[in-house]
């Protein structure tokens, strides 16, 4: 088959690889779409744990193309999408039921060969039907996955009011999940005027510009218009912009990181403002048991991530997708296919 391979970070062809084989509790799954994402960039670049050679890629939309002996719960031609996040099972986190912060987690595209790529094999728990779900929408799973994990730590309380700096794909539908999940009033503020309108087109309650050369400007204006927001989600992974989320929470309220910074990035809060006003500051990485949340909200719409897709690449174009990722401000979700 043919599929992207890193042999190193930043060191990539599109080949042919060796077609994978099912063992006896695995699923064929043939790829037909899958996303790139945000955290491909990272793993470009080495970060993010990736082991290489790699094949990356973990957003996918994909056919059954044959079954281990052992599986019974899917059918070949089923419309079916992968859970990518494996915990050992075995660790003293995974023991207590803590299994996303398992310290051995692997996950496909990172650890195990990913969806850039024709097939995949995974085990059978790891693959959900999608049957019944346009594939333009079924692609984004896994990151409407770990959406419904963020929001879901935040659990908005109804009335409340939210702030999520970035307009990506994933903070334009953790702030649609958020309106749709009890808070009162979501405001997106993000520096792509492009961006921005995507978002009034999901249905968001405001945005905001804002000036990148100017961080406490926006910090400043956005007081000014809201008092302060309940919950502050810091979905770009820009350390300047997670500096303005203690300031900008209401007291009492939470911040939520979400966004990927590199590892040795650091964020300046005051511990006397999180003291006196019992602010709260708290991570949401992925996910792993949140597949199925994610395909009902895809499935009814609570979640729609319809005029997300802006770029299509065909497998063997994957340069181009690259490029577009990291240069072209009018890139929502760009997804690569093996047959384009
Ligand atoms: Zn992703
Ligand atoms: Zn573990």
């Amino acid at each position: 088959m043919r599929a992207v391979v890193y042999d190193a970070p930043r060191q990539w062809s599109v080949r042919e690889v060796p077609d994978p084989v099912p063992a006896d509790d695995e699923v064929l799954v043939q790829v037909l779409q899958t996303g790139v994402c945000g955290t491909d960039l990272h793993i470009h670049e080495g970060g993010f744990y990736a082991e290489f050679p790699l094949i990356p890629g973990h957003e996918v939309v994909g056919v059954v193309a044959g079954l281990g002996g052992e599986v019974t719960s899917l059918e070949l031609g089923e419309r079916v999408t992968v859970n990518p996040n494996v915990p050992c099972h075995r660790c003293d986190y995974c023991r207590r039921g803590q299994t996303l912060v398992c310290p051995n987690l692997k996950g496909v595209g990172t650890n195990f060969p990913g969806t850039f790529a024709e097939y995949l094999t995974m085990p059978h728990q790891f693959v959900y039907s999608t049957e019944g779900i346009d594939d333009d929408v079924a692609v984004f799973a896994e990151p409407v996955s770990c959406v419904v994990h963020g929001v879901g730590l935040l659990a908005p309380r109804p009335g409340s009011t939210a702030l999520v700096f970035g307009a990506g794909p994933t903070g334009l539908l953790f702030a649609q999940l958020l309106q749709r999940s009890g808070a009162a009033h979501v405001t997106v503020a993000a520096s792509s005027k492009f961006k921005l309108d995507r978002a009034l087109a999901m249905g968001i309650d405001a945005v905001h510009l804002m000036d990148r050369a100017d961080p406490t400007g926006t910090a400043t204006s956005l007081m000014a218009e809201s008092g302060g927001y309940d919950l502050v989600v810091e979905a770009t992974g820009s350390t300047e912009v997670a500096d303005l989320c203690v300031p900008l929470t209401r007291s009492q309220g939470t911040v939520l990181v979400y966004g990927v910074t590199d590892a040795e990035d650091r964020m300046t809060i005051s511990p006397y403002d999180v003291f006196r006003r019992e602010i709260s500051v708290r991570g949401s990485f992925a996910q792993v048991d949140d597949f199925p949340g994610a395909v009902v909200s895809l499935r009814t719409g609570r979640v729609d991530p319809a005029g997300l897709i802006t770029h299509r690449f065909a497998l063997e174009d994957y340069g181009q997708a690259l490029e577009a990722l990291q240069h072209d401000r009018s890139v929502h979700k760009i997804v690569l296919a093996p047959s384009w």
